[in-house]
């Protein structure tokens, strides 16, 4: 394929993505931008040989209806979870039946503990969807502000985007903010001194300098109908000795969700969305009739 082309099959992969697929956003990285930050064996080109291009496809989590609803329960069960991934289905699909080239999910879920094979937060930064923040190193998109991530990797040479110049984290609001008080939206909205899961600080010019989040805390907190929090139920009710109080502990309704999140796997619906409520970026596009 010559550059005419490559860059013609691009557009066609993302509109693909972007139309069929129903994604917000679609962008590019070559697989080589991997090698600076993941090690030998665990790459794309080791997940798929021969792979040439991630394609990342982003999408909304909660609507802008959701994120209004005062009753917290309706962010709690009805994420549009994993709808991310359609859009990665279509355009593989679609590589392969058009191109005649390999095309893959890129294995995206834990396989060991919190680690999945490999991470839709670095591919999304590497194909200039956003850049890391201070909410829970949550990748925020310049536009759209949290997204939800999956991507394809292909043997296919596609145009890769360029990395986003400018962070999209901190917001100049939050600059001021953290001048005035100390801390920005979100670290006030989840602080770690007082319990909480964010941490960090900005230099003079506004940039993250460092940056803390407690990630084991905040999983069993954000996402407490999921794997984690049946665990630790189940501990919790076998080390029970009463039994009538481990028989109340099964049949809670807290177990009773935990089960039930388990048999439809609705862990990536998460109980806790406080630090990107008050987050500004992508705050216009949740705001509609
Ligand atoms: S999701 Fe909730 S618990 Fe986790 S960091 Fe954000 S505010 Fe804290
Ligand atoms: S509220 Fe959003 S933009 Fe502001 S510092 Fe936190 S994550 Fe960054």
């Amino acid at each position: 394929m010559n550059e005419t082309e490559r860059l013609a099959a691009t557009r066609r992969v993302k509109q693909v993505g972007l139309t069929e697929g129903g994604a917000l956003v679609v962008g590019c990285a070559p697989v080589d931008a991997f090698n600076e930050f993941v090690p030998e064996g665990h790459r794309p080109q080791d997940i798929l040989p021969g792979a040439k291009t991630v394609i990342v496809a982003g999408n909304k989590g909660p609507t802008a209806g959701a994120w209004r609803s005062p009753d917290h329960r309706v962010m709690e069960i009805t994420g549009y979870d994993f709808r991310e991934n359609v859009a990665v289905h279509i355009m593989a699909d679609f590589i392969e039946r058009e191109f005649g080239h390999q095309a893959i999910q890129a294995p995206s879920l834990p396989t060991a503990g919190h680690h999945p094979p490999m991470s839709m937060m670095l591919s999304a930064v590497l194909a200039g969807l956003g850049t890391r923040s201070l909410a829970a190193n949550i990748i925020l998109h310049p536009q759209y502000g949290l997204l939800y991530y999956a991507s394809v990797i292909t043997t296919l040479e596609l145009v890769p985007d360029q990395r986003l110049e400018k962070n999209v984290c901190p917001a100049p609001m939050c600059v001021k903010v953290y001048e005035a008080s100390g801390k920005t939206p979100c670290i006030a909205s989840c602080p770690a001194d007082e319990g909480g899961c964010l941490d960090g600080k900005l230099d003079r010019e506004g940039n993250i300098s460092e940056s803390y989040y407690n990630r084991e805390r905040c999983h069993s907190r954000a996402m407490n109908f999921g794997v984690g929090s049946f665990q630790k139920s189940l501990a919790e009710i076998v080390s029970e000795p009463d039994g009538q109080a481990r028989k109340t502990m099964i049949y809670s309704d807290f177990f009773f969700n935990n089960v039930s999140a388990l048999s439809f796997y609705k862990e990536s619906v998460a109980q806790c969305f406080e630090c990107m409520r008050v987050c500004p970026i992508g705050r216009k596009e949740k705001i509609l009739k």
